[in-house]
């Protein structure tokens, strides 16, 4: 592990980095960085957790000029998640300089409002291709003084059939520019990527520091008609913190929330129908610890960044081994043990055969269902979440809740959970117990001035 002051950065970004808690360099960091800063393309390896945004992050500050209002960096992402989640990496790392402006531009939203913020300026626009090529119809955004383009998770965008947005995109780039290319894997196609749009780029790769995911996984015969009994009885065995349960249909995933909701289950469901309003809420409160079940269709789930769940409950299982591995990825990572179970039908046969035959090994198969005990209640959730009608454009800020909360309502810091901000609601996750008293105290109170309205979800 290297320290980042061995780097050429500036005092002002090595002490910001120290304030997030960046004091070594991760390995992606320290073969990255150096390329990175002598201004060369890259090519780079590396999976999600690796520490690979601060690595581009901090590559494409250094070459950012403040005093311009104009897009010099532009970073491409599959989804709107993952767009969401660089851009507050990007705008923590820029804290070092002022007024950095970092726009995200995803689909699923209305264009309306990011053309006005697009008139504002942006330094760094995050976004998806099929969104930013809109906005490059448009007229609406322009790329001609980028220096640094990322293609973030290139494979993903890649398979989501971007190639040829991603080819307009570049095409409306400078040719002098900076092109850094990061992606989990290496199919060809990803080599023909580099080829067409990127000069002499360096290779990195890195081990993937955790070393592989262990995840116990078994298979329980089961019945259609006997799955939400069944899952009961896993629930209540197993007393997930947090788990994901996946159902092949939007309508078995309203079937089986509403069979767990009966028995008195916290359960949040996510399919491909929900609008994008619904969406954000509802993985603000799994994130957040208000809910410890999440219902999910695999469309829904593409793309979804939850950190390590403690168990996944394939509902039904999935006609593709790629989406089975995919699924239970999802738990046993960050070096934890995980568990994945799957309920598999009579007619499941051949999917269980392709599965077993794609991860190389058997799976143990359980054919005696546990019943589920009469009369137990299940365990309320630790958290709440608070949904305040008010977010980034109001300029509220994680800080003012907090206070709002802390020194006008009597909660101690402990109280008060995630918060997450958007442009125009904030949710803020506080504990059970204190969440009448909160509400309270957020719907009295001004916060910077003003009253806003506030609901328990
Ligand atoms: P990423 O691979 O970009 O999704 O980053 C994974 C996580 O690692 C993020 O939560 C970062 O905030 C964190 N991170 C990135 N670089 C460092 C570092 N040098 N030291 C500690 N944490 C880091």
């Amino acid at each position: 592990m290297t320290a980042f002051d061995t780097l050429p950065l500036p005092a002002a970004q090595i002490r910001n980095l120290n304030s997030l808690g960046y004091l070594q360099m991760t390995p992606i960091q320290q073969q990255s960085l150096p390329i990175l800063l002598a201004g060369q393309d890259l090519i780079a390896q590396a999976q999600t957790g690796s520490g690979k945004t601060a690595a581009f992050g901090i590559g494409l500050l250094e070459r950012l000029q403040p005093a311009r209002f104009e897009v010099q960096s532009l970073v491409l992402c599959p989804t709107r998640e993952l767009a969401t989640q660089v851009a507050a990496e990007l705008r923590r790392l820029a804290r070092y300089l002022d007024n950095i402006k970092v726009l995200t531009l995803c689909g699923g939203m209305p264009i309306g409002p990011q053309i006005g913020s697009l008139e504002h300026g942006a330094h760094i626009v995050v976004g998806t291709p099929g969104r930013i090529r809109d906005h490059l119809r448009k007229g609406t955004l322009l790329l001609e003084r980028v220096n640094t383009l990322v293609l973030d998770e290139a494979d993903r965008m890649l398979d989501m059939g971007f190639a040829e947005d991603i080819g307009q995109i570049i095409a409306m780039t400078p040719l002098e520019r900076q092109t850094l290319l990061f992606s989990a894997t290496y199919p060809p196609n990803i080599d023909a990527l580099s080829r067409d749009y990127q000069r002499t780029p360096q290779r990195v790769q890195v081990e993937s520091t955790q070393s592989k995911p262990k995840i116990a996984q078994s298979v329980y015969a089961c019945d259609d008609a006997d799955k939400a009994e069944a899952l009961i009885a896993l629930l209540q065995r197993h007393r997930p913190e947090a788990a994901v349960l996946f159902c092949n249909t939007r309508q078995h995933c309203m079937d089986i929330a509403q069979a767990l909701k009966t028995a008195g289950y916290r359960a949040l469901t996510l399919h491909g129908e929900l609008e994008q309003r619904d969406r954000d809420q509802t993985l603000v409160q799994f994130t957040n610890g208000s809910a410890h079940l999440l219902i999910a269709t695999d469309v829904a789930a593409r793309g979804l960044d939850i950190d390590s769940v403690d168990l996944v409950i394939n509902v039904d299982l999935p006609r593709d081994p790629a989406v089975y591995t995919h699924r239970i990825g999802r738990t046993g990572r960050a070096g934890r043990e995980g568990l994945a179970i799957s309920l598999a039908g009579p007619k499941d046969g051949i999917k269980l055969e392709r599965i077993e035959a794609d991860l190389e090994q058997p799976m143990s198969r359980i054919d005696s269902l546990p019943a589920p005990e009469q009369g137990v209640v299940p365990e309320k959730p630790a958290m709440l979440t608070i949904a305040i009608a008010g977010g980034r454009k109001n300029k509220l800020r994680p800080g003012d809740i907090v206070g709002a909360l802390t020194v006008g309502g009597g909660l101690s810091a402990d109280d008060i959970g995630q918060i997450t901000l958007s442009d125009f609601t904030t949710w803020v996750a506080v504990r059970r117990a204190v969440a009448n008293q909160a509400l309270e105290t957020l719907r009295e109170r001004t916060i910077k001035g003003k009253k806003f309205r506030a609901r328990r979800l």
